[in-house]
């Protein structure tokens, strides 16, 4: 196995899936946009989906994403390791260079253009920070993704969402002042709502799903919040009916996690955690948060090693 097999789009070496309920302990705002701009004061509905015949409010994956994305870029660089913001012109793509002074987008458009994919993902793992490999940048699909929030339960069944409205006044951050009939209405979602989140990850080593578990550990004590508001009390959120789920395709079906990088990553043996079922590896509730403390072990260790090396 090579260090970079598990960056390969067209090998399945693992599948993973984590899934359970973000239900908020705090109101919820997740808009179309961004927090109410000083211009546009309009009254801000929380997005919603048609689901059979009503509208449901919901968090979209992308959303989920995101805060992930950001969380984890704040460990990354904590632990002292690269991480790009992942934006355009700032992300490795653009700004790495290789091959004397080549892109490094352009470099591996070229490799695979070449017939020379290997090598493409070869360049990728040396050049790219752990964030473009877990989350993918413009020119590399990520490896996880995740699933559009809706408050149903386990049957497809509306579990009831209840909102509110709370009337805001606009302040010009630049000046302090309150803008002339500033006065905005905001809805959104009353704590104790139930979003079903599913999060699915493709060829992960063990310690990138330790440090996907981390974010959601955060989440579920309130520090990482989700949609907007959140200095002004909102988006705290917890995460109930947890389930793990994992297999690997590199061996025979055990519950040992094996170690997908190596030199990088570290077995996991789950036998006191988990279960065989259906070919996968599975935990459920209590047992799936410490299948997720074991995973996150191995970030740690990941950590320690990488910045020894
Ligand atoms: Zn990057």
């Amino acid at each position: 196995m090579n260090k970079w097999d598990w960056l390969s789009h067209s090998i399945m070496l693992r599948e993973t899936m984590i899934d359970g309920y973000i239900v908020n302990v705090e109101p919820l705002r997740v808009g179309a946009g961004r927090e109410p701009p000083l211009e546009a004061l309009a009254d801000l509905a929380v997005l919603r989906i048609r689901y059979g015949d009503v509208d449901l409010p919901y968090i979209p994956g992308s959303s989920l994403k995101g805060v992930f994305r950001s969380y984890a870029t704040l460990l990354v660089r904590h632990s002292g390791l690269k991480a790009c913001t992942g934006l355009s012109k700032e992300a490795c793509g653009d700004v790495e260079k290789v091959d004397g002074n080549k892109k490094l987008n352009d470099y591996i458009d070229y490799l695979m253009r070449s017939g020379r994919g290997k090598d493409a993902l070869k360049t990728f793992y040396e050049k790219a920070c752990l964030m473009c490999k877990i989350f993918g940048s413009a020119h590399y699909m990520s490896k996880v993704s995740f699933s559009d929030a809706y408050p149903i339960d386990e049957n497809g069944g509306v579990i009831d969402v209840k909102t509110g409205v709370r009337t805001g006044i606009a302040i010009d951050r630049r000046t302090g002042a309150v803008q002339p009939g500033a006065l905005y209405k905001v809805e959104f979602v009353e704590p104790g709502a139930r979003f079903k989140f599913s999060i699915h990850c493709k060829n992960l080593p063990n310690y990138a799903l330790g440090m996907l578990s981390l974010v959601l550990r955060r989440m579920n004590e309130g520090l990482v919040k989700v949609g907007g508001f959140k200095s002004r009390g909102f988006g705290a959120v917890k995460v109930e009916g947890l389930r793990f789920r994992s297999r690997d395709f590199v061996k025979e079906q055990s519950l040992v996690m094996v170690a997908l990088e190596p030199e990088s990553d570290f077995e996991v043996d789950l036998s006191d955690l988990a279960e065989i079922k259906d070919g996968w590896i599975v935990a459920k509730g209590d047992r799936a948060w410490k299948v997720l403390d074991k995973l996150i072990g191995t970030w740690d260790r990941f950590v320690k090693s990488a910045k020894k090396s």
